[in-house]
């Protein structure tokens, strides 16, 4: 399917507190979905997220990491194609299985955005 010729389609998000790419500010991902802001990316400090949105995934690849080896895509904004992370596939040792499907975000790559939403 050939969508290059398409401009990309933003998802955005409902949230008091969002994540947004700091390029582009394309809404990623909301403060609810941090799992866990002690991990560590290629620039410094991480965020594991159970979700993210107006990404697009690169090529699968095997990398080892401090715990050890895991399948790894990296993850970039949809919309300035900038490289914010990755996601794990697979992880091979029992230990780190939770990290499946979540995903790591630079917090080098992403501003924290407070949406006033008028509440009445
Ligand atoms: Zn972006």
């Amino acid at each position: 399917m050939d969508t290059s010729s398409q401009p990309p389609h933003q998802v955005y998000l409902n949230g008091d507190q969002i994540y947004t790419c700091s390029g582009c500010h394309a809404h990623l991902a909301r403060n609810e979905d941090i799992i866990s802001k002690g991990f560590q990316g290629r620039h410094g400090r991480a965020y594991l997220f159970k979700n993210v949105q107006n990404i697009t995934l690169g090529p699968k690849e095997d990398r080892i990491l401090m715990t050890g080896l895991h399948s790894v895509a990296d993850i970039s904004c949809t919309i300035c194609q900038s490289v914010v992370g990755w996601i794990y596939i697979y992880a091979f040792e029992e230990s780190q299985k939770y990290k499946e499907g979540k995903y790591i975000v630079e917090k080098a790559k992403i501003s924290k955005e407070n949406l006033w939403i008028q509440k009445e």
